[in-house]
């Protein structure tokens, strides 16, 4: 009834904003409990509802809690709290329902799974028992300074030779990246952008031997089931675009658009972290600040 609402109030004004000229905007607040939700976090999650807004569309909640270690259920309590506190709002989430659900990530494993059977029945990925460090020793130096170390092949070409599902998902898998391939997207904020495979990116985990997919095969198979139009996040995750790209195209999805926001920075242009707790949103909040200031632009009056 709601969409039918919406629809009709545009057709009625005439224009209908090129996002949901196709299909419905469908946005998406994707934060992880782990306690240190921050002023930078707010930023991008209010800059995500008023896109949504602005196309009269769906914004929905997904709880990134995927790491049992760090994702306390404390946290995930809180979390919501601080989020309205912020001044947001969803339609969808674990908190409402939807029809897209479930909107907890630790709950989406069977979806997660059927990925990377698909990607290995595909032959994409490969299984990888290389430690962190056996990465790091070998790892190919960054193309540019500041660039992550690149995947060195080590078992690129190792033999998939699991057969039951336990096995497989006790072992580290690789995506093959296609080396020396520009991978191109138009940021809606930030204009083209273009990462080279195997240059400035190497084989990238899709899952872990500890049993949960990786952050980019999580969010992509998520972003593709909930029917999210646009990603809305952080500029630190650009590079991840490119990665998500590939697994996009590799599981025949739609790619959605992306557009990426600035990091909010202290004075000497560090990013926002955990150890600025000043400015979390459950300190602030509890402080007394008035929540407004974080959706005008004197929010920089708050890092002092
Ligand atoms: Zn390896």
């Amino acid at each position: 009834m709601r969409a039918f609402t919406c629809k009709l109030s545009l057709i009625l004004k005439g224009s209908m904003p090129e996002e949901i000229a196709g299909r419905r905007y469908r946005g998406r607040l994707a934060p992880t409990p782990t306690g240190c939700m921050h002023l930078g976090h707010a930023r991008t999650f209010l800059t995500a509802q008023s896109r949504a807004e602005a196309a009269q569309g769906i914004l929905i909640l997904r709880v990134e809690d995927l790491d049992r270690d760090r994702c306390k259920p404390e946290f995930i309590a809180s979390l919501a709290e601080d989020l309205n506190w912020a001044g947001l709002r969803w339609s969808e989430g674990p908190d409402v329902s939807g029809s897209f659900g479930p909107y907890s990530q630790s709950e989406r494993l069977p979806q997660y799974i059927e990925a990377l059977q698909v990607l290995r029945r595909r032959n994409l990925i490969f299984p990888c028992d290389c430690s962190r460090k056996d990465v790091q020793l070998a790892a190919v130096a960054p193309h540019e300074e500041g660039g992550e170390p690149l995947y060195p092949g080590t078992c690129r070409s190792k033999a998939d030779s699991f057969s039951g599902e336990e096995d497989i998902l006790g072992v580290n898998w690789r995506f093959r990246v296609p080396d020396g391939t520009p991978i191109a997207f138009h940021d809606k904020n930030l204009g083209p952008r273009t990462f080279v495979a195997g240059k400035e990116f190497g084989d990238f985990l899709v899952w872990r031997k500890d049993g949960i997919p990786s952050y980019e095969l999580a969010v992509v198979v998520d972003d593709a089931a909930m029917a999210i139009t646009e990603v809305v996040r952080g500029e630190d995750l650009l590079m991840s675009t490119a990665r998500q790209i590939l697994l996009y195209q590799a599981l025949d999805f739609d790619i959605p658009d992306f557009y990426h926001c600035p990091l909010v920075r202290d004075s000497s242009g560090r990013r926002l972290a955990k150890r600025d707790k000043d400015l979390s949103l459950r300190e602030m909040r509890q402080r007394g600040v008035d929540p407004a200031i974080l959706r005008s632009e004197k929010f920089m009056d708050l890092i002092a």
